[in-house]
């Protein structure tokens, strides 16, 4: 091993990522008395569950740290947990710090390559790590389709709006449109007529009779029923629109969103004929479920799989062991199912890694746990039934729909590749067409790329993993580059 890498003690255990995941991943390994490293891009803890501001905002804008927050309590108690443990030199927590970069020695050590996700003048640059064991739980980013118009200020992903609520209290628009599918554009509503907003419509291109497509799958998380009843009487009080099966299927506007273009939509995501319609609207916040964040698991060749949601997802055990020995994932990076789940999930993966060490676990505990986690898959898989991508959203598009907004390429470009360059899967369109090969390396564009380029009897697993594969996970200056360790190899990257 080179002597440039920080070797962290035998016994400590790496996390990488600060939400519900890691959090109670550490947790319970600091409870067990085993030292860990919890390492987060963000610079406080939560994830983007508990994403919250720092003191002075709290004061300055005089709400209170827990606005619109649920389960906080459980997050203080893991936060004073682990405040503790830090001050005892149990818990080693670097936030502000982001993994840019991993790989295996050949002593099968895991080596993480740290960058600054905050740069401070002058600050050193922080040195690789070393771990045996490595939790990896870094959580997921907003799915996205585009639609015409999409490129114009004012659009954003409902996380992306959600994110602005919660660390600064900031409503991205006052007269807002949230559209898209599934339970989380509730919150997002919720928020922004909190924050001030007017005139709210939330737009699902599902019906909620979709729910009774896996009635026992919707029962097994009745938390979200008590919160879906907790929006609606925040609905009724801020009178905000809630409409089934419709889609903005254009914004408008001179530089920036003024209007949308609203229609009604058949099971499969056709427009019905005539049934388009234009209101005013300021924000347009459009959610399409989320995609796991794979960039460190893809560069560690982890089996994968495709979830119910179409997204591709860790293939992990109950415990959260990968197929690659030494490695544990937890949350969604296993399969967006949310927070709850992945608490569960982060303390499952760190009872497993305690118990691969050889400390002893209880096995009672591990049932619970196990029998909790099967029911929030299950719920997961019935909201997967009642919220899919829609099957025909493309047909929204024109050809000149932009499609990647990092590198311009259009719908019709894309349209053209498989007569032109004979481009029968997402990847072709990818290196030849340039689709998902901009700043965002496809995190914006991806799903939407590997959706046009699938053909029937493709491989799906292989169409996703060649779109989501970052050996370079995060924007990282040169210099820094240049100053790694030589044996970083990076190798089949699609950047370019
Ligand atoms: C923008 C956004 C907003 C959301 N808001 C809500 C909401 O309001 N309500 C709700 O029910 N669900 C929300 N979700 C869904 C939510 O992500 C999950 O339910 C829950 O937070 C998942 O927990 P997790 O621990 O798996 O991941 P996360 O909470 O996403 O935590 C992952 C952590 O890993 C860190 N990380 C990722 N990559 C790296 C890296 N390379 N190096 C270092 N650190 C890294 C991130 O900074 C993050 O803190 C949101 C999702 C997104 C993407």
């Amino acid at each position: 091993m080179s002597t440039d890498l920080e070797s962290i003690s035998s016994s400590s255990i790496v996390i990488v990522g600060a939400g519900p995941a890691g959090l109670a991943a550490a947790s319970t390994l600091t409870a067990a008395g085993r030292p860990c490293v919890l390492i987060d891009m963000s610079v406080r803890p939560g994830g983007q569950f508990w994403r919250h501001p720092g003191t002075d905002l709290v004061l300055a804008s005089k709400t209170k740290e827990n606005q619109g927050h649920h389960h906080w309590s459980a997050f203080t108690q893991m936060r004073s947990q682990l405040e503790d443990a830090a001050r005892s030199g149990l818990l080693d927590y670097r936030p502000g710090q982001q993994v840019w970069a991993i790989e295996q020695d050949a002593d099968k050590h895991f080596l993480l390559y740290l960058t600054e996700s905050v740069r401070s003048q002058g600050a050193p640059r922080p040195a690789p790590v070393a771990v045996s064991t490595l939790i990896l739980a870094t959580g997921a980013y907003d799915r996205q389709l585009p639609f015409p118009g999409w490129t114009l200020p004012g659009v954003m992903a409902a996380g992306g709006v959600q994110a602005l609520l919660k660390s600064s209290r900031v409503p991205a628009g006052l007269r807002p449109v949230v559209a898209g599918t599934g339970p989380f554009l509730m919150p997002v509503a919720a928020g922004l007529a909190r924050a001030g907003a007017e005139h709210i419509q939330v737009c699902d291109a599902n019906s909620l009779t979709g729910w009774a497509r896996d009635p026992w799958g919707a029962v097994q998380a009745p938390s979200k029923g008590l919160e879906g009843v907790e929006y609606a009487g925040s609905f009724l009080r801020h009178r905000v629109r809630m409409r089934m099966r419709t889609a903005v299927v254009a914004a408008m506007g001179d530089g920036r969103v003024e209007a949308v273009r609203l229609a009604r939509l058949t099971r499969d995501g056709s427009v019905i004929q005539g049934s388009e319609w234009e209101i005013p609207a300021d924000l347009v916040a459009t959610g399409w479920g989320f995609t796991p964040s794979l960039e460190l698991p893809l560069a560690l060749g982890t089996a994968t799989r495709v979830d119910t949601d179409g997204s591709l997802i860790v293939d992990a055990d109950p415990d959260g062991r990968t197929s690659v020995p030494g490695l544990l994932a937890a949350g969604e990076i296993v399969g967006v199912a949310g927070a709850v789940q992945a608490l569960t999930q982060g303390e499952l993966a760190a009872l497993a890694a305690l118990s691969d060490s050889g400390a002893s676990v209880s096995a009672s505990r591990r049932r619970k746990l196990h029998s909790r986690s099967r029911r929030g898959a299950r719920f997961a898989r019935a909201m997967n039934k009642a919220a899919p991508v829609p099957q025909n959203w493309s047909s929204w598009l024109t050809d000149e729909t932009i499609v990647c907004r990092c590198e311009e390429v259009t719908h019709g470009v894309l349209k053209q590749m498989p007569t032109d360059l004979d481009a029968q899967e997402p990847r072709t369109l990818r290196v030849a067409g340039r689709a998902g090969m901009g700043m965002c390396q496809g995190r914006v564009c991806g799903f939407a790329v590997s959706c046009l380029g699938h053909r029937e009897g493709g491989d799906r697993v292989a169409e996703l993993t060649s779109l989501g594969r970052r050996p370079v996970a995060a924007p990282v200056p040169l210099a820094e580059i240049a100053q790694t360790p030589s044996q970083l190899q990076i190798s089949g990257t699609g950047a370019q």
